[in-house]
C-alpha cells in the first residue's frame, strides 16, 4: 500500500507573505467516481475539478459548503465539485454523450478509451463561466465569484479569476491520472494540486521589492514541479513542499483529512418532492408503482410508494374526489391503491 492520504496541507513562505495549499486525493476520488460510469476523459476533468475545489476551499474560513462549478456550452457543460468545511468532497458532471463522442472521434479517441486524451478542457466544457460559491446555511450571505472560462485548464481559469477580480495573485498547478495497478501499488485515480497566493498587505503581505522577488521566485520554483512528482505516491506532501520551497522560509500549516461524502438524505428528497403537485408526482410513478429518486452525487436510491406520496403532498391520490374539480390531473394516471 502506498502512503497516499486524501488531505489538504497548508503552508507559508516568506514570513506568511505567501500562502499555499497542497492537496492530494486518491481513494476519495475512486469512491466518488467509481459508481458514476463516466468516460475516462470526464473522470479526469472531475478529478481536476474536485482537487481544485479542495485547494480553493482550504484557504477560506467558512462553516458550510464550498462549490466549484462550470457552466459551459460544450459536450461536458457542467462539472461540479463541492466540499464541506469538515472535508467531505463529492462531484458530478453533466455530459452530452453524443457530442462528446464526436469531439473524441475528431482526435482519434472514443468514449471507451481507457486513457483519456490530452484535450484542452475548454474544448470539452466550451465557452461559459466558472463559479465558486460558499454557502454557510440559511440566514447567511452567500459568497460568489464568477469568471469566464478562458483557454487552457480549469486551473488557468482560477488563476485568471484571482488576478482579475480579487487582486490576489495566484498560481495553481494540478495533475490527475489513473495510476495502473502494479506489484507495489493498488492503482486508481489520483489528483494533486499546489495553489500559491500572494497575500495583500492588509492580510499579512508586503509590497516591497523583496516581497515581489519572493513571489517571482516561488512561482518559478512551482513551475519546476512535474506532474509525475505531484502524483508520485512515494513522495509525501511534506517532501514535495520541502523540495520546492526549502529556501523560501517554508513553514508547514494545518493538515486536514478529506474523504468522499454525500449530504443527501430521505428528508431532503421528500422536501424536494413536496414541491410538486400530486398530479406531477403521479406522472413520475414507474412500472413497479414507485417513484424512484437517485442521488446524482452518490447513486443512493430513494423510493416512494403511492401512500408515501399522498402523505408528502398532503392531498389525496390524484383522481380522488378533491371537490373543486379544478386540478389538472394527468390522463391515464394509475388508479391509486
Ligand atoms: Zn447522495
Amino acid at each position: 500500500m502506498s502512503p497516499w492520504n486524501d488531505s489538504i496541507h497548508g503552508f507559508y513562505l516568506d514570513g506568511g507573505a505567501l500562502r499555499g495549499r497542497l492537496v492530494r486525493l486518491g481513494g476519495a476520488l475512486d469512491d466518488l467516481l467509481g459508481w458514476q460510469d463516466q468516460p475516462a476523459v470526464v473522470e479526469a476533468l472531475l478529478a481536476e475539478t474536485t482537487v481544485l475545489a479542495a485547494a480553493l476551499a482550504g484557504g477560506l474560513k467558512f462553516d458550510g459548503v464550498f462549490t466549484l462549478q462550470t457552466s459551459g456550452d460544450g459536450p461536458v457543460p457542467t462539472l461540479m465539485a463541492d466540499i464541506t468545511s469538515t472535508g467531505d468532497v463529492r462531484a458530478v458532471a453533466r455530459v452530452d454523450r453524443d457530442r462528446l463522442a464526436a469531439a473524441l472521434r475528431a482526435v482519434g479517441s472514443g468514449l471507451d478509451d481507457e486513457r483519456p486524451v490530452a484535450l484542452n478542457p475548454r474544448a470539452l466544457v466550451g465557452g461559459g463561466h466558472l463559479a465558486f460559491t460558499v454557502d454557510q446555511g440559511p440566514g447567511t450571505e452567500r459568497y460568489q465569484g464568477i469568471t469566464a472560462l478562458v483557454d487552457g485548464t480549469l486551473s488557468d481559469c482560477v488563476s485568471h479569476y484571482f488576478h482579475q477580480s480579487e487582486q490576489l495573485p495566484t498560481v495553481v498547478r494540478t495533475a490527475a491520472h489513473r495510476a495502473p495497478v502494479t506489484a507495489s501499488d493498488a492503482g486508481g485515480w489520483r489528483a494533486g494540486c499546489v495553489l500559491l497566493q500572494r497575500m495583500p498587505v492588509e492580510a499579512g503581505g508586503r509590497d516591497d521589492a523583496a516581497a515581489r522577488d519572493a513571489w517571482e521566485t516561488a512561482g518559478v520554483l512551482l513551475d519546476t514541479l512535474g506532474e509525475d512528482e505531484l502524483l508520485d505516491p512515494a513522495l509525501t506532501p511534506g517532501r514535495i513542499l520541502h523540495r520546492l520551497f526549502h529556501g523560501e522560509g517554508l513553514v508547514p500549516g494545518e493538515t486536514r483529512p478529506l474523504r468522499f461524502g454525500c449530504r443527501c438524505s430521505r428528508d431532503k428528497v421528500e422536501a424536494a418532492l413536496a414541491r410538486f403537485s400530486r398530479a406531477d408526482l403521479a406522472d413520475m410513478v414507474q412500472d413497479d408503482g414507485m417513484v424512484r429518486v437517485t442521488c446524482q452525487f452518490c447513486g443512493a436510491d430513494y423510493t416512494f410508494s403511492n401512500q408515501a406520496l399522498d402523505a408528502l403532498s398532503g392531498e389525496g391520490p390524484p383522481g380522488g374526489d378533491s371537490g373543486d374539480g379544478a386540478d389538472d390531473r394527468p390522463g391515464g394516471a394509475p388508479g391509486a391503491a
